[in-house]
């Protein structure tokens, strides 16, 4: 499952950040996840939960927010936000297209003690 493998990667870095700062017990994380990373934020949490079972993580809570996709058309420098999946420019047709935004995962804050 998607969702576990990105959960046991957030709490491989929840727990690198958690030692660099100190926390012997992270409470609650705040991260940021691209919207192509297209994950289900119930199933994620569950996940979560399960990867961190054996961290400082244990039983923290999970605040997700999904940063919007934004692509950069190749062909004619056009910067838009695309309605589904990665889809060609509205404007010219390419399909030579960049990722601005849209693939990062990111903590963006954490408590604990
Ligand atoms: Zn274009």
């Amino acid at each position: 499952m998607h969702e576990l493998r990105i959960a046991s990667d957030l709490a491989s870095m929840v727990a690198g950040y958690a030692s660099e700062a100190g926390l012997t017990k992270v409470d609650r994380i705040n991260v940021s996840f691209g919207q192509f990373i297209q994950i289900v934020p119930d199933l994620f949490v569950a996940a979560f939960s399960e990867a961190a079972r054996d961290t400082v993580a244990s039983g923290a809570e999970l605040d997700i927010e999904i940063i919007p996709a934004e692509l950069r058309c190749l062909g004619c420098g056009s910067e838009y936000k695309p309605t589904g999946d990665l889809c060609a420019c509205s404007i010219c047709g390419s399909e030579e297209i960049a990722l601005i935004h849209g693939k990062e995962l990111f903590v963006k804050s954490m408590e604990g003690e």
